[in-house]
């Protein structure tokens, strides 16, 4: 069995419907458009590209990029405020 999901994209060109499938996901045979598709399924939604729009051929893909945002182990920390510059100025002359 050939299941999958798609994912509606309009033609950056025309703006016609195409609907784009991806296996990426749990392929349950949902319908997504680019706004509410889950990340799995984005991420395979270019397996067909490019993708030819049925009305005015324009060949397109889908471009998106992933934000991740965790927190790392490391040793260095800069704290680039609170500097305290300490100058000796008037010390004991003479003794
Ligand atoms: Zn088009």
């Amino acid at each position: 069995m050939g299941c999958f999901d798609t994912v509606l994209i309009d033609c950056p060109n025309c703006g016609e419907e195409y609907e784009a499938q991806s296996k990426g996901g749990e392929c349950t045979l949902s319908y997504y458009t680019l706004e509410n598709c889950p990340m799995d399924v984005l991420e395979d939604v270019n397996r067909h590209a490019p993708f030819t729009c049925d009305n005015c051929k324009t060949k397109f893909k889908v471009e998106f990029k992933t934000k991740i945002i965790r927190q790392i182990e490391t040793s260095v920390v800069e704290i680039e405020k609170g500097i305290i510059y300490k100058e000796d100025k008037g010390g004991n002359k003479g003794g």
